[in-house]
């Protein structure tokens, strides 16, 4: 069977989305295909905040900008990796992609007040936030049948919250008044990734894109010289679309593929936690293509904490943010030592993974556990699984005393204790001069809520037995290699020439921001920017 429309856009994730939206402006059909059953990618498993500079909300939380602000910012964190043009455009264009969606799409954007930067003390950094932003509650109920198909994520068990009303934003979820939350569960209203891929996938749906599942896009249709299409697996069979203007993979990274992790990416990377479908296909057509490949050996990284079977299913894993950053915690690694900034952000936080220990040719930092006391958990619980309160889940590692801690884990004798008191030292002297815990305006704002802007949000003892560890390992929210795009989004040839009617959006292409993480949103934000400009090129 073949069909013919003017854009393709492979995988239904938030950059997709935004690309279809927008490419469907100029009045021409849009195709929207995605590999798995279900659709809305990791987006809709996501926390749903966007990272947008110098965004058309921050005045409402008080906070200001300029694009040369941001721009100084994104550029201070790069390293020689960053391509300036790519900057510039996501600079200018983001926030223009906000207001259309808020115009076009109905996204109802926010301010998250005082959520700061991920390196807020780089030249340029907001500490006081006002860069992410989010959608409020979506109800669900109106994308009627469409709303079953829309992926739910195993990180949070309720979708019925917004970011900032969970522990992460600041707020505790089970404080929402009894009445307003029946509300929310009868019409089904959805926060964070939901709420953002539910109504993007409206404003696709209003404007005549039905989404197609099951379509794994397999192969580009290359006509002299130019993308003219895509071939398709599906349930009933291959199948051909061709597409007059061109084709937008938005396919999402390549984590879920071990050939292609073991030949691109930097160092271990053994935990993602985005969609299983996520196998590097759109990178493989982008190669076929002739595509220039850039930033392949880099990902969103992520601590990731292990949990037996039966929690978080299928995965058995969840982000460890907060949990790692609120006092009574630290994390050590097999010698029983601190090794970093417990409370440093997720994806800086990759590199101490990937840290050698040349003499014994070992990666220095894995194993490693993050450990914590009773009290602990008495106020916090543990990750998101784990109410506050006495008692400990029986799935933890457990010592009545760091002794018995040590040994549970195999550590050397000694160590952990040792490691422990020096820890508390620095508690009660107010500072930790190992690894400056609790200096960046980050730490403090994601350690306790209840301190929040001290340095004591971030630093507490461990002196309340029994001591607990839970092992973390080396994740990712998703990879950010891939094809080398123009500030349209065209992907570029070997020669930096744009591949006609070739574009890429989100996770599967180059990412403009090369190693660095700017702050919270700071995937969503490119994916949907990158987007946001495919479709306008294509829709004109
Ligand atoms: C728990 C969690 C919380 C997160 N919170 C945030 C946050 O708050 N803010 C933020 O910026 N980032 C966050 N992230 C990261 C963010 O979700 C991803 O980086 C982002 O969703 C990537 O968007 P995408 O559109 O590129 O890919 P995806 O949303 O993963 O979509 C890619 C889609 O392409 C489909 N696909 C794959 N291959 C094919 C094919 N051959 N044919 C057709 N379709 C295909 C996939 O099935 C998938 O549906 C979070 C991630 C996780 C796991």
């Amino acid at each position: 069977m073949s069909t013919t429309v003017d854009v393709a856009v492979l995988g239904s994730g938030a950059a997709g989305l935004t690309a279809a939206i927008v490419a469907a402006e100029g009045g021409g059909e849009v195709g929207l295909y995605e590999k798995a059953d279900q659709l809305g990618g990791t987006s809709a498993w996501s926390g749903g905040h966007v990272w947008v500079p110098d965004n058309p909300h921050m005045a409402a939380v008080g906070a200001s900008d300029s694009p040369e602000q941001a721009f100084s910012y994104i550029m201070s964190l790069s390293r020689g990796l960053l391509e300036e043009r790519l900057v510039q455009r996501y600079v200018e264009a983001s926030p223009e992609m906000v207001r259309f969606l808020d115009a076009e799409a109905g996204t109802e954007f926010y301010a998250v007040a005082d959520f700061p930067d991920y390196h807020p003390e780089h030249p340029g950094g907001l500490p006081g936030g006002g860069r992410t932003i989010e959608c409020p509650l979506y109800p669900f109920v109106e994308l009627g049948d469409w709303r079953e198909l829309v992926t739910l994520s195993p990180y949070y068990p309720s979708p019925h919250f917004t970011m900032s009303e969970t522990p992460l934003g600041r707020a505790v979820p089970w404080k929402v008044p009894r009445d307003e939350r029946e509300r929310r569960r009868t019409r089904d209203e959805r926060g964070m990734g939901q709420a953002l891929v539910g109504r993007l996938l409206r404003a696709c749906l209003d404007r005549g894109i039905e989404p197609a599942v099951s379509h794994r896009a397999r192969q580009l249709i290359l006509e002299d010289g130019r993308v003219a299409g895509v071939r398709f697996d599906t349930p009933a069979g291959p199948r051909e679309v061709r597409a007059r203007r061109g084709v937008v993979l938005a396919t999402g990274g390549f984590e879920w593929n071990e050939e292609y992790k073991r030949a691109f990416l930097r160092g271990p990377a053994t935990h993602p936690v985005s969609v299983t479908t996520n196998t590097g296909d759109g990178l493989y057509m982008a190669m076929q293509a002739g595509a220039m490949l850039n930033n392949m050996r880099e990902a969103w990284w992520t601590p990731v904490a292990e949990l037996p079977s039966g929690l978080n299913d299928p995965m058995n894993r969840a982000l460890i943010a907060g949990d790692r950053t609120r006092p009574r915690t630290i994390m050590v690694n097999r010698e029983g030592r601190r090794f970093t900034n417990e409370a440093a952000n997720y994806n800086a936080f990759g590199g101490a993974f990937h840290q050698e220990d040349v003499t014994r040719f070992e990666y220095a930092n894995l194993p490693c556990w993050v450990v914590f006391d009773q009290e602990y958990v008495r106020r916090y619980g543990v990750l998101d699984v784990y109410r506050p309160g006495e008692g400990g889940p029986d799935w933890l590692t457990r010592g009545e005393t760091l002794a018995e801690l040590a040994s549970a884990l195999d550590l050397p004798a000694g160590a952990l204790e040792a490691t422990v008191s020096r820890w508390n030292e620095h508690v009660a002297d107010g500072h930790d001069p190992d690894f400056a815990r609790g200096e960046s305006a980050f730490d403090r704002w994601w350690g306790d809520p209840d301190c929040k802007g001290q340095v004591n949000a971030t630093l507490g003892p461990l002196d309340s037995p029994p001591f607990y560890a839970l092992p973390v390992r080396s994740g990712m929210l998703g990879t950010k290699g891939g094809p080398r795009v123009d500030p349209d989004a065209r992907v570029l040839d070997l020669d930096g020439e744009a591949i006609d009617g070739l574009y890429a959006a989100g996770n599967v292409m180059a990412s403009p921001f090369g190693m660095t993480y700017g702050g919270g949103g700071g995937t969503l934000g490119p994916a949907m920017t990158f987007g946001y400009l495919a479709g306008r090129d294509l829709a004109h």
